[in-house]
């Protein structure tokens, strides 16, 4: 059972990497589940970032909604997300006389993931954006001061679009929050927590119908004429993910229900995944353990222009594999992606401890001593053979990669080109830190035509059956590659644009 508790346990790992701020569980919505089944016009499988704008802006329509969620609180991913949204052509920009537009935005979409998202579904998130963006704002929304920016932890918009509020994710479910308690006092919303949506109901033509869903224990039945799917994806499901991605997950930080259960509901009923091959890692932080998948436990600065690199970066078999001051952060993650288990060790020696800036985000030399000494990610010893021995690196190719960066600190010259070069590696005791890449979004997801309906292998949509958020893939908003913003704002905006689009009466079946 996922409680409470550990959605607050992961939060405070995610603050200590600075990923987002611990989770004050103050927005949970209680709901009664109400007494008839039926029949809505809308249900919504998922209160999160995709599902609460589907449901305030269908209810506007005058729409009767069924938000169901697997959890004991609305929000979804937005308790730990960042929340950083990217969007082009705001009224904030434009007060700001940034001159941007969806355009821009879409070219830099498909510039800094290479063409690998997909253009249709691209297009309609980066329309949506700033409409989205701008609503946020009318609500309450306030981003951090000096926003937009043009990026941080991802590859650099080439404009200033990047927006994201104090308390990251959670700034956004506030305003969510308050507007869905708002439609809600028109009673035209129904909202049922601690509720799993297990299947879908269709008619004999093969038109959805309506879900089936457990409470306590027992099961419900509610009928409606259109269903959403927006119940996230699946990384904190290890074995789906190595299903899906063909990768382990190594990091355990997602949503505790972001479990893959949309993407099994579609395939029930002959819906198709999309964005196999699509996995990339980041560019890892230090876990909790050993173990697979682990917690996040801290983060090591690797951006050079934020601190310039003075030790090395190896993989299991002791060799470099990137430049460490390469300053693409896309470059340096397609360089981990083919590594055995997207793992590398920092290694440092004593001098380096002594007298480089602490690597390790928001920690002293102290901490790093301290860590050395007692966690088991952190290697300390006497020789590099017995280092590589304690943190499970191949000893000759440690030793000879050593020897051959020495030689490039004394020439000047680094085969793999990297230009700061400080110091040589050779003051005993030596030191390694185990840093692992891993992923928290999603890859693959449900195939949606432009209109975001559900479709078949065929391209036929499945009746009543639509998708939003990342039940569609991160890959297909994000390609290949990290793109700013591009989860959370197309989960918001294409949420929003189906509460106010979706038709509401009988062409629901046209
Ligand atoms: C730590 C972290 C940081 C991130 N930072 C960013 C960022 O800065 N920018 C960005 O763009 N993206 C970011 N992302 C990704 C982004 O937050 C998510 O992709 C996005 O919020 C997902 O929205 P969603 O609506 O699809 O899913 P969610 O918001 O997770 O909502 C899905 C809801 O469905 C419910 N549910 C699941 N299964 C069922 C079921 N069977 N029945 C009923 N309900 C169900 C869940 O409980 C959940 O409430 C981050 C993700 C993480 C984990």
């Amino acid at each position: 059972m996922i409680d409470r508790r550990t959605l607050l346990t992961r939060s405070a790992a995610l603050a200590a990497l600075g990923l987002s701020q611990p989770l004050i569980a103050r927005t949970s919505t209680t709901a009664r589940a109400p007494a008839a089944g039926g029949p809505y016009d809308l249900i919504i499988v998922g209160a999160g970032t995709a599902g609460l704008p589907a449901a305030i802006f269908a209810s506007r329509r005058g729409a009767r909604v069924l938000l169901l969620d697997a959890a004991p609180v609305i929000g979804g991913t937005l308790h730990l997300s960042t929340g950083q949204m990217s969007a082009g052509g705001t009224r904030l920009q434009k007060s700001l006389g940034i001159v941007d537009s969806a355009d821009a935005h879409f070219d830099d979409v498909m510039r800094i993931s290479q063409g690998s998202a997909n253009p249709e579904i691209v297009r309609l998130a980066v329309d949506q954006a700033a409409p989205t963006v701008d609503w946020l704002m009318d609500c309450g929304f306030r981003p951090m001061p000096g926003h937009p920016v043009m990026g941080l932890g991802h590859e650099f918009y080439s404009e200033r679009r990047y927006y994201w509020g104090e308390n990251g994710g959670r700034s956004i479910l506030e305003v969510l929050t308050r507007e869905l308690e708002a439609e809600r006092a028109s009673g035209r919303i129904d909202l049922v927590l601690d509720s799993p949506v297990t299947a879908l109901l269709r008619s004999d033509a093969g038109a959805i119908e309506g879900v089936r869903a457990t409470q306590a224990g027992s099961e419900r039945v509610y009928r409606g004429r259109q269903v959403l799917l927006a119940s996230g994806g699946y990384a904190s499901n290890p074995a789906f993910w190595e299903e899906l991605d063909g990768y382990r997950q190594h990091a355990n930080a997602a949503y505790p229900f972001s479990r893959g259960d949309g993407l099994r509901l579609a395939r029930s009923v002959g819906g198709y995944l999309r964005g196999r091959s699509m996995y990339l890692t980041s560019f890892g932080a230090i876990l909790a353990d050993e173990s697979s998948p682990a917690a996040l436990y801290a983060g090591f600065e690797t951006w050079p222009d934020r601190r310039a690199p003075w030790e090395i970066y190896v993989n299991v078999r002791g060799e470099r594999f990137v430049r460490e001051d390469e300053p693409s952060v896309h470059q340096r993650e397609l360089a981990l992606l083919p590594q055995p288990e997207q793992r590398f060790w920092i290694v440092f020696d004593e001098h380096m401890l002594a007298t480089a800036p602490p690597g390790v985000k928001n920690w002293s030399r102290e901490d790093i001593r301290e860590a050395l000494a007692t966690q088991n990610v952190f290697y300390t010893a006497p020789t590099l053979a017995a280092l590589a021995q304690r943190a499970g690196i191949d000893a000759q190719g440690l030793e000879y990669t050593v020897r051959r960066y020495n030689e490039a600190v004394a020439s000047g010259r680094d085969p793999w080109g990297r230009e700061h070069l400080p110091a040589p590696i050779g003051q005993a005791p030596y030191h390694a830190i185990r840093m692992q890449g891993f992923a928290i979004t999603s890859n693959v997801g449900i195939a949606v035509d432009a209109r975001l309906r559900v479709i078949d292998v065929r391209g036929n949509p499945v009746p009543g059956l639509y998708a939003a958020g990342e039940a569609l893939g991160h890959s297909q908003t994000s390609g290949k590659a990290y793109v700013g913003g591009m989860s959370v704002t197309p989960a918001l905006s294409l949420g929003r644009l189906l509460g106010q689009t979706l038709p509401l009466d009988a062409e629901a079946r046209a």
